[in-house]
C-alpha cells in the first residue's frame, strides 16, 4: 500500500478551516473542498457572535485570507466529492469541480460585470432576502471575491439569447464562457467531514404561519437583515423596506418536537438577537418566549441573564406544540399557554423563529459514498464506543463541527482541533 501524507478536508466552515491550517502549519498538503463559491460556512452570515458580540468578520476574515494564500492548502470551491475508494492511509477520492466561468487570477473582483447582467435570480445565500444576477458573488465581502455564473440561468450558456454583456463589461478578460466542469482525482491518507448543519424549514410546521405572514422571520434570515453587508446593509426594516418594528417576539425551540433533539446553539442565539435589538431599537418591546433554556457554557449564564435583565421579557410557554401564529388588524398574534396552562397571548409587529438545526443537505449521500454510519437524527456519527471520539465509523475519516451534531463555534474547533490530532497521529506512524 502507498501511504499518502496528504489530507482532504470536505467543507470550509469554522471547523474545517482551523484544521486545515493546522495541517498546513505541520507541513501536510491539504485539498479543501467546499461546495459553495466563497468559504467561510455559516459564520461569515453573523454580524456578530456571542458570547462576545466580536465582529465576525473580524474574526473570520483573516483565517479565510490566510488560507487562500497558504501554499499547502488547495481550495477548491464549488466543488463536490463523488467517489471515495481505499482505506486508511490510502484513499482515492474523485472530486466534481463545477465552471464558475472566471479565472481566480485573472479576476480582480471590481464588480463591473454583475449590473448589466439581465438575469434577476433569488440569492438564496442572502436567506432570499434579496436578488442577485445570473452573473454573482453571494454576498458583498465573500472570499474569494470572484463571481460565479449560473449556467443554467445565463442567458448565453442555457442558449435562450446572445447575450455577452458581462464578459464585454469586464476589463481584465477573466470570463471565460468555454470553461467546463472538471474531475480532480487526489491521493490522501485521511479525511476530514465538516460539512456543518443547514435549518429545519420551518414552513413545515403548522400554525407558525413562516412563508404565509411577512412578519415572521426564520434565526438565520434575522441574522442576515443585521449584518452590515446583508441585503438592508444592517438597516433594521421589515420585508416592505421601510416598516421599523416596535415589538418583537423571538420563539425558542422552533421544530423541537420535529428533531427530537435541542439544538444547543438556538438559545444564545436568541439572547443575541435580543441583545442586538435592545442596541439598535431601544424602545422596542422584545419578548422571548421558552420551554427550556440550554446555556451550555460557563460564560453563557452571564450574558443570558444580562438580557434578562436590561433587553428583553423571557415567557415561559408550557407546550410549544400549541404555540398559534395568526395576523390580526395588520399585527401579529402570537398564542401560547401560559405557565399556569392558560391561554394567553401577545401582539407584536415581528416574529423570530429559532429553527433546528439539521444535517447538512447532501450530508446522507456524502456518508453513505464514504461508507460512513450517521446516528438517528442523520447526522455523521462518531464511534459511539469511544468517549469524545472524532473517529467515524471508518478507519482514516473523521467528522467536526456541526456536521457531527449541533454546537456553537469554539466546539466546532475544538472538535476540530481534536480531528487534527488524530490525523497526526494517524500520518506520522
Ligand atoms: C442563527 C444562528 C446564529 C448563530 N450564532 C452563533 C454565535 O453567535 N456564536 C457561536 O459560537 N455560534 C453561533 N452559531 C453556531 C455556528 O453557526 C456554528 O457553530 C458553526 O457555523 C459551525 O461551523 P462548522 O464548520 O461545523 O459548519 P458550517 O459553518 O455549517 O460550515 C460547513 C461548510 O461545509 C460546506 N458543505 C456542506 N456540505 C458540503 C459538501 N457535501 N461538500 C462540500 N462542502 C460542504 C458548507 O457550504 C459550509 O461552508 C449560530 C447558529 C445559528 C443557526
Ligand atoms: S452572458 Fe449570462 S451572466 Fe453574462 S450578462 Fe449575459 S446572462 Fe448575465
Ligand atoms: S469578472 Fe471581470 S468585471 Fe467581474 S468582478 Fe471579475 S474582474 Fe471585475
Amino acid at each position: 500500500m502507498d501511504q499518502s501524507d496528504n489530507v482532504l478536508i470536505i467543507g470550509s466552515g469554522v471547523a474545517g478551516m482551523e484544521a486545515s491550517l493546522m495541517l498546513s502549519k505541520a507541513g501536510k498538503k491539504v485539498t479543501l473542498v467546499e461546495k459553495l463559491s466563497l468559504i467561510g460556512g455559516k459564520t461569515i452570515k453573523n454580524e456578530e457572535t456571542y458570547p462576545n458580540m466580536d465582529c465576525s468578520t473580524c474574526l473570520v476574515a483573516p483565517i479565510q485570507q490566510e488560507i487562500l494564500q497558504d501554499g499547502n492548502i488547495n481550495v477548491l470551491t464549488s466543488s463536490l466529492v463523488e467517489e471515495v475508494k481505499g482505506d486508511a492511509g490510502d484513499f482515492t477520492v474523485t472530486i466534481n469541480k463545477k465552471a464558475g466561468y472566471v479565472d481566480l487570477v485573472a479576476c480582480l473582483g471590481c464588480g463591473m460585470c454583475y449590473p448589466v447582467c439581465p438575469v434577476e435570480l433569488i440569492n438564496e445565500w442572502e436567506e432570499n432576502l434579496t436578488n442577485k444576477k445570473a452573473i454573482y458573488v453571494p454576498c458583498a465581502g465573500a472570499l474569494p471575491n470572484v463571481p460565479v455564473i449560473n449556467a443554467e440561468k445565463c442567458l448565453q450558456l442555457n442558449g435562450t439569447e446572445t447575450c455577452n454583456k458581462c464578459v464585454e463589461a469586464c476589463m481584465f478578460g477573466a470570463i471565460n464562457m468555454i470553461e467546463k466542469d472538471e474531475k480532480v482525482e487526489v491521493n490522501v491518507g485521511a479525511i476530514l467531514v465538516a460539512t456543518g448543519y443547514d435549518m429545519l424549514d420551518v414552513s413545515t410546521i403548522n400554525n407558525l404561519g413562516y412563508g404565509k405572514y411577512p412578519g415572521v422571520y426564520t434565526a438565520m434570515e434575522f441574522e442576515r437583515l443585521f449584518a452590515a453587508n446583508g441585503p438592508t446593509e444592517g438597516e433594521l426594516v421589515m420585508r416592505d423596506g421601510e416598516k421599523v418594528p416596535s415589538s418583537v417576539a423571538i420563539v425558542h425551540c422552533v421544530g423541537r418536537a420535529q428533531t427530537h433533539y435541542c439544538s444547543n446553539v438556538c438559545c444564545m442565539a436568541s439572547s443575541k438577537h435580543a441583545h442586538f435589538l435592545h442596541h439598535k431599537l431601544p424602545e422596542a418591546k422584545i419578548y422571548n418566549i421558552y420551554s427550556d433554556i440550554c446555556l451550555p457554557d460557563k460564560t453563557y449564564q452571564k450574558f443570558h441573564e444580562d438580557v434578562k435583565a436590561h433587553s428583553s421579557k423571557f415567557i415561559y410557554q408550557a407546550d410549544r406544540d400549541k404555540m398559534k401564529i395568526s395576523e390580526e388588524k395588520g399585527n401579529l398574534k402570537v398564542e401560547y399557554l401560559d405557565n399556569n396552562n392558560k391561554d394567553a397571548f401577545i401582539q407584536v409587529d415581528m416574529v423570530i423563529l429559532a429553527n433546528a438545526l439539521v444535517p447538512a443537505i447532501g450530508s446522507d449521500d456524502l456518508g453513505k459514498a464514504m461508507g460512513l454510519n450517521h446516528d438517528k437524527f442523520g447526522f455523521i456519527e462518531a464511534q459511539p464506543f469511544r468517549i469524545g471520539s472524532v473517529a467515524t465509523s471508518k478507519s482514516g475519516i473523521f467528522v467536526a463541527g456541526c456536521a457531527e451534531g449541533p454546537k456553537d463555534i469554539q466546539n466546532s474547533v475544538i472538535q476540530s482541533e481534536a480531528a487534527v490530532a488524530q490525523i497526526m497521529s494517524l500520518l506520522n506512524t
